[in-house]
């Protein structure tokens, strides 16, 4: 976030952020790119050990009780240590601990949220499943109530952290014949009896977080562990969205900031034709595009951070704010990292420069937490809606009226 904005608090906030991220050991990022690690259980208790979890959730239950932009702040911090840290860090606190806030009990509050803020659990997230990610709604894996209990069977994919995880967010149909928004529930599943999680992708970036399979046989659930209820899955699906999006957004600004500091450090050093290569406008304009990029992107995921704290602008905008920010930011920072490696030529391509592995770990950016194409398909809604019911109701200048032939309604022809 711009220090220009930021509270003295909030300059504290980041500073204690960015020594958590210096204390993130080396070899821990290179053996988590190289797989050798799994799951860094030992990354996630320090950041509970530092109270950097979960920061915006009460202080009760081990949270800070802060603001999406103080949130934002931490992320950025988060994310330039590595995207796979930073993925962890955002899934298990902002994302399934929000969601046991909103919707769950008491007891899950206190048997996952306050264990898992002190880094002792963690959660995972599972909505993709091997036919589909995009389509929340064609969900497979089903839940069927036996007793005061649900059995749950089925598989979910690509799901961050699902070696390590304790619990598992998990999206099962309980109605089959139900409307598409009436028919799932969102059930926290212990690691228990028929969880299985398999380490199995060879993926090109974001490695070592324990992405896997995971598969559900003759799951025993109590119902009790239904967040919002049986069938409201659609409404806790809805609502996470916006620590999903605007936190991948925030954490993606700080994973791909290095790469900026690393071409223009490296582009002020290296000479070609007797000069520093900066002074060759297709470099120095490279970078400068860059950092002009980054905070655009800044300013935008500020905006929303704003735009949510303030609990007054309508949800529908909410949602387009949050998936213009995801979308905007993820391809600012795609573009950022391949320019940035092209200004540094060959050796940026190398691993003597960590070049190589920003590139392959923002490409996750676009496709995760929903791709980008739905992120549009969420703004065009959004947007055609807004402005139906409110923005062509307001009182401002129609300077569609400001053409010379305006009037003449016969020309304007829409069928
Ligand atoms: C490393 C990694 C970590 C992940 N972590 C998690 C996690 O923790 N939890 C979790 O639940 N999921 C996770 N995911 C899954 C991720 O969110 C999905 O991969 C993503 O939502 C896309 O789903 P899909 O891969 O099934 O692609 P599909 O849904 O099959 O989509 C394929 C392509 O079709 C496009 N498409 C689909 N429908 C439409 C449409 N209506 N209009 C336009 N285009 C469309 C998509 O944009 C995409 O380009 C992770 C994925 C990866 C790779």
């Amino acid at each position: 976030m711009f220090d220009f904005t930021m509270t003295p608090e909030q300059k504290k906030l980041r500073d204690e952020a960015r020594d958590f991220t210096r204390w993130v050991p080396k070899e821990m990022i290179l053996a988590m790119d190289a797989e050798q690690i799994q799951f860094p259980h030992e990354y996630l208790r320090e950041a509970g050990r530092r109270n950097l979890l979960g920061i915006r959730l009460p202080k009760e239950y081990g949270g800070r009780g802060l603001t999406w932009v103080d949130d934002s702040i931490v992320a950025e911090e988060i994310g330039v240590a590595s995207y796979s840290l930073a993925c962890l860090w955002g899934v298990g606190a902002d994302i399934v601990c929000e969601a046991i806030m909103l919707f769950g009990t008491e007891e899950l509050k206190q048997e996952v949220v306050v264990p898992l803020l002190r880094g002792e659990v963690y959660a995972a997230e599972g909505l993709t499943e091997p036919r589909g990610g995009s389509d929340f709604f064609g969900a497979t894996t089903v839940a069927k109530k036996d007793g005061d209990d649900w059995i749950i069977n089925g598989q979910k994919r690509f799901i961050v952290g699902a070696e390590g995880a304790d619990w598992f967010l998990v999206y099962a149909v309980t109605d089959p014949a139900g409307p598409p928004h009436r028919r799932m529930t969102a059930f926290m599943v212990p690691r228990t009896a028929g969880v299985e999680s398999k380490y199995i992708y060879g993926l090109m970036g974001v490695r070592g977080g324990g992405a896997g399979r995971v598969i559900f046989n003759d799951v025993r659930v109590p119902e009790r562990y239904a967040l919002n209820g049986i069938n409201g899955g659609f409404d806790v699906f809805v609502r996470m969205m916006i620590p999903e999006r605007l936190g991948t957004a925030a954490m993606t600004i700080g994973s791909v900031r290095p790469a900026i500091e690393i071409a223009t450090r490296y582009t002020s050093r290296r000479k070609a034709f007797g000069q520093p290569i900066k002074n060759y406008q297709a470099v120095g304009f490279k970078v400068a595009d860059c950092v002009l990029a980054l905070d655009a992107a800044r300013s935008m995921v500020y905006t929303t951070c704003l735009a949510v704290d303030s609990g007054s602008v309508h949800p529908g905008r909410v949602r387009r704010m949050v998936s213009q920010s995801k979308k905007f930011v993820t391809e600012a920072a795609w573009d950022i990292a391949n320019n940035c490696m092209q200004a540094v030529g060959g050796i940026g391509y190398t691993n003597i420069f960590p070049l190589e592995r920003i590139v392959r770990d923002i490409r996750l950016s676009m496709i995760w937490v929903g791709t980008n194409e739905i992120m549009e398909m969420i703004i065009q809604n959004e947007w055609y809606k807004e402005y139906e019911k409110v923005l062509s109701k307001e009182p401002v200048r129609d300077v569609e009226d400001d053409a010379a032939n305006a009037t003449q309604s016969d020309e304007k022809v829409y069928e």
